[in-house]
């Protein structure tokens, strides 16, 4: 495209020239034209021969106001994760007193590596580092340096460290890099291969004299090469995984901050009830509880607005007129009402909401919290969470005799837990062991039976405790064809109705 204009450009001025009969300066000036024109074409062919540079900082080399790469974060910005901060103090010491540590002879940490799950503050934490050292920060992700053409991702990694050691003190951050850092012999990638090479080449020679940290994170560090986790590279290896309550607490202050809440909220009650979720949640929650309640034209953030922003993040958007056959509708409040009951009754977690109201692509929920957080969880309590699961489709079996594809959802949580029972967590007729994927793969018909007798045992259970309280099951369904959604408070009069004491957990 460019091309074609280029010369485009140069044709036209040339008949142009010929045309006015402009012959006599012409001569001069065409010949500029032409030349001005392969200029241009020569300029265009090596900028296009080059590799290209990826758009993030690897592409920012003539950046030349250092300050462009500076972060204003610091550990304020970050609730909870403590002790990671307190390990992290160290290595912003090197920073700070480099020459204290040199004189000791003491090197400098080469690399830290990040791991856990999504949103839990990975990135958050390397731009604190860069921030309380004021160091520059410079961002790369993983999937940044993956090309097909070989040696173009080993160019962008000598790109950026040379980056880094031009604007020391840096900090390096790779994000995702287990999209260059997989182990080698797992595949035979000529270009991730040379990219990873480059990195551990890098990351070996590179801390001299300059103050650079490389940190990287990832969601699978299983999946690492080992030399980048030698001593020497990643030298740090820090779980970074998801708040318990405490933590939401600090997280939601933080994201609360700049907002005006009125007296309904309580930011313990709502960190009780956001187990399991990340800071990236938590800070998705705070900010949806204000859009609601600007959409509601209120002038202070309320409760109401905070649990309709829970209900959004965690069972998804609401679909405004559903398109939910009657019969279809029945059969969800059944299914619905057949998880919260058994949940209740095996006290799985404080039901909080029941729905029949479709949201993202569940036709129907149950909201619910564990108590407090747990660390370690009994066989009993493994069984009964899948009976809870099961519980949906049990309804379906014993109210209408039939059952439907509304459990596909609950059937692959149950399947994986009984997965997990059997072959992680050492819990079924084959003994205390655990297996590997080889393992696994070999032995898959025995495997089989043995998930298949959890399940079929989880789904006993369920049933049996819904034939014995079917008419709660039925007061249940009814309710919410009727009403569409159950809160907690309405769910423990139902069953006081019916005298049901709640703690009949087996
Ligand atoms: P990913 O693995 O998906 O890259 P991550 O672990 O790098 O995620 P961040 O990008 O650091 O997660 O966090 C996303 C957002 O979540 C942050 O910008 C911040 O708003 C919020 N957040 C996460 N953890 C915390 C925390 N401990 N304190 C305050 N905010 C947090």
């Amino acid at each position: 495209m460019m091309l074609g204009s280029i010369l485009f450009t140069a044709f036209t001025f040339n008949r142009y020239y010929a045309y006015m009969g402009l012959n006599r300066i012409g001569n001069i000036y065409r010949y500029a034209f032409w030349l001005a024109g392969i200029g241009l074409l020569v300029c265009f062919i090596r900028s296009k021969s080059k590799p290209q540079l990826a758009p993030s900082i690897l592409s920012s080399e003539n950046i030349t106001n250092k300050d462009k790469n500076k972060t204003n974060t610091s550990f304020k910005d970050i609730a909870g994760l403590e002790e990671i901060k307190e390990e992290l103090q160290e290595t912003i010491d090197f920073i700070n007193n480099s020459s204290k540590y040199r004189k000791m002879g003491a090197r400098i940490p080469q690399g830290v590596l990040f791991y856990g799950p999504p949103g839990t503050g990975k990135t958050l934490l390397a731009k604190a580092v860069a921030g309380e050292t004021k160091s520059t920060f410079l961002y790369a992700s993983g999937s940044e340096f993956v090309e097909k053409y070989v040696g173009v991702g080993a160019k962008r990694v000598r790109t950026l460290f040379e980056k880094a050691k031009k604007e020391a003190p840096s900090i390096i951050f790779i994000d995702e890099i287990d999209a260059i850092g997989t182990r080698r012999n797992l595949e035979s990638n000529n270009e991730k291969d040379q990219t990873l090479n480059q990195l551990l080449v890098e990351m070996d020679g590179f801390n001299t004299d300059e103050t650079i940290i490389v940190i990287g994170a990832t969601n699978r560090l299983d999946l690492l090469d080992e030399a980048l986790l030698r001593p020497g590279r990643f030298d740090r290896h820090i779980y970074v995984g998801n708040p318990n309550m405490k933590a939401r607490k600090k997280i939601l202050e933080v994201h609360t901050k700049n907002k005006p809440l009125d007296s309904s909220v309580n930011i313990l009650d709502i960190a009780k009830k956001t187990h399991g979720l990340s800071g990236a949640d938590l800070a998705n929650i705070a900010n949806e509880a204000a859009i609601i309640a600007v959409r509601n034209n209120k002038v202070r953030v309320s409760i109401d607005h905070f649990d309709a922003a829970i209900e959004r993040v965690l069972a998804g958007l609401e679909i405004k007129n559903p398109t939910v056959l009657l019969k279809e509708k029945r059969t969800i409040a059944v299914h619905e009402a057949g998880h919260a009951l058994v949940s209740k009754i095996l006290k799985i977690d404080m039901v909080q909401k029941i729905s029949i109201i479709p949201r993202g692509q569940s036709l129907g929920y149950v909201l619910k919290f564990p108590e407090e957080d747990r660390y370690l969880l009994t066989k009993q309590e493994l069984l009964n969470k899948i009976s809870a699961l099961l519980a949906g489709r049990a309804a379906e079996e014993l109210v209408f005799n039939e059952i439907t594809t509304g459990a596909k959802d609950d059937l692959d949580k149950a399947t994986d837990l009984a997965r997990k029972m059997v072959c992680n967590y050492g819990m079924s007729s084959l003994g205390h062991m655990a297996m590997d994927e080889e393992h696994i793969k070999h032995n898959y018909d025995v495997l089989r039976v043995e998930i298949k007798n959890i399940l079929d045992r989880g789904y006993r259970d369920a049933l049996k405790i819904l034939k014995e309280n079917k008419d709660i099951l039925h007061r249940i369904s009814d309710t919410l064809m009727e009403e569409e959604t159950i809160d907690s408070k309405k769910l423990d009069e139902i069953f006081e109705m019916y005298k049901k004491p709640i703690d009949c957990a087996t």
